[in-house]
């Protein structure tokens, strides 16, 4: 495409200090010029996220209340059944969402949990939505298991630098992730990962986050932006606030930096005023969670969501390829197949 950004994967943290010292309109006309020579600029990319098991997990994430090693609200639930995870994906496609990503709250997957993973895979799938997991970290074999079952994309966040990693996880390190990640990439699936702002991080940290992703052998192509979302009983419930425009300016920055990649405007969304969410897409944010909550934190509600993107002239982002014909057939298929009881997951186990 002629005037399009080049891709670069040698960013310096200094270079990318320098982008976030600029001023603010200067940086965000800058972002918004890169987004449009990749992207329709009024189009944002719709998923909806499920948690498909949620809270007992062993890693130590001191953001996350689904850590076991924290006493929170959650409530703890074992593995969804396939069926039920379908229904779920039914109903985030009639809403419109296009992806449908579904998080477990586990270390990595155990080999047990396979064959339900690979059905709801298969599933949703056939309802003609992308399809998108997140289940900790994944071995070569398991990433080619997912990649064979038909899933598109895998969610692996490297969450802050590596320099501050170790203030917030100490279950595992970075460089699991950094091998995650490439497992994923071998296996042929698209990688999600980005990050989370406000851990109390310094802003040489949020460059060299972002100096990561950008610079992985191929950029990830979803990189979603998380304002943290302080959760009492975890250990960062009381972390002061990052100044909104920070978040902004770390959505603009990724832009430049990832121009191709669709950058997520994620978790903490439900605290943002409806005004920063759209210098968040001026700044280059294409995509965001819908309805539902997203994992164990509040997500806005959808309708809310389709009147912001009324009052801003915003469409979902269509996914090609499907007619409703096509859709109705294949849905109908699908819950028929998945109705066999054999593929349901024991939770009394
Ligand atoms: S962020 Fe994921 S890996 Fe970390 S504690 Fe939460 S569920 Fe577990």
């Amino acid at each position: 495409m002629a005037g399009t950004a080049q891709i670069r994967n040698d960013w310096t943290v200094a270079e990318v200090n320098a982008l976030f010292a600029l001023p603010f309109n200067d940086l965000l006309f800058q972002a918004q010029s890169i987004h449009r020579q990749h992207f329709d600029p009024n189009e944002v990319q719709v998923s909806t996220l499920l948690s498909i098991k949620t809270g007992a997990c062993p890693e130590d994430c001191k953001y996350c209340p689904q850590s076991a090693h924290y006493t929170t609200d959650v409530e703890k639930e074992r593995l969804m059944e396939v069926q039920k995870v379908l229904d779920e994906a039914k109903k985030a496609k009639e809403l419109g969402s296009t992806r449908f990503c579904m998080g477990a709250a586990w270390r990595n997957p155990k080999d047990r949990d396979m064959p339900y993973i690979v059905e709801m895979v298969k599933g949703v799938k056939a309802l003609g939505l992308e399809s998108c997991m997140t289940l900790g970290m994944l071995s070569r074999e398991q990433a080619a298991m997912l990649k064979e079952a038909g899933l598109d994309y895998y969610n692996h966040n490297l969450d802050t630098s590596p320099e501050f990693y170790g203030e917030i996880i100490t279950t595992r390190t970075y460089a699991d992730r950094l091998n995650t990640l490439q497992n994923v990439r071998d296996s042929g699936m698209k990688i999600c990962s980005g990050g989370i702002v406000g851990l109390g991080e310094s802003a040489n940290d949020r460059s060299a986050l972002l100096v990561q992703l950008a610079n992985l052998p191929q950029q990830p192509e979803s990189v979603p932006i998380n304002m943290l979302v302080k959760v009492e009983g975890t250990p960062l419930q009381d972390e002061n606030d990052l100044d909104p425009f920070e978040f902004i300016r770390t959505i603009a920055v990724a832009r430049i930096m990832m121009p191709q990649s669709h950058v997520r405007l994620s978790a903490g969304r439900e605290e943002m005023n409806e005004q920063m969410q759209a210098l968040c897409f001026f700044a280059g944010a294409n995509s965001i969670f819908y309805g539902c909550k997203l994992l164990t934190t509040a997500n806005p509600e959808a309708d809310s969501d389709q009147m912001l993107f009324k009052k801003l002239g915003i469409r979902p982002e269509a996914r090609e390829g499907f007619s409703d014909a096509v859709h109705e057939t294949v849905i109908n298929d699908a819950i028929a197949e998945q109705s066999e009881p054999a593929l349901f997951y024991d939770a009394a186990k």
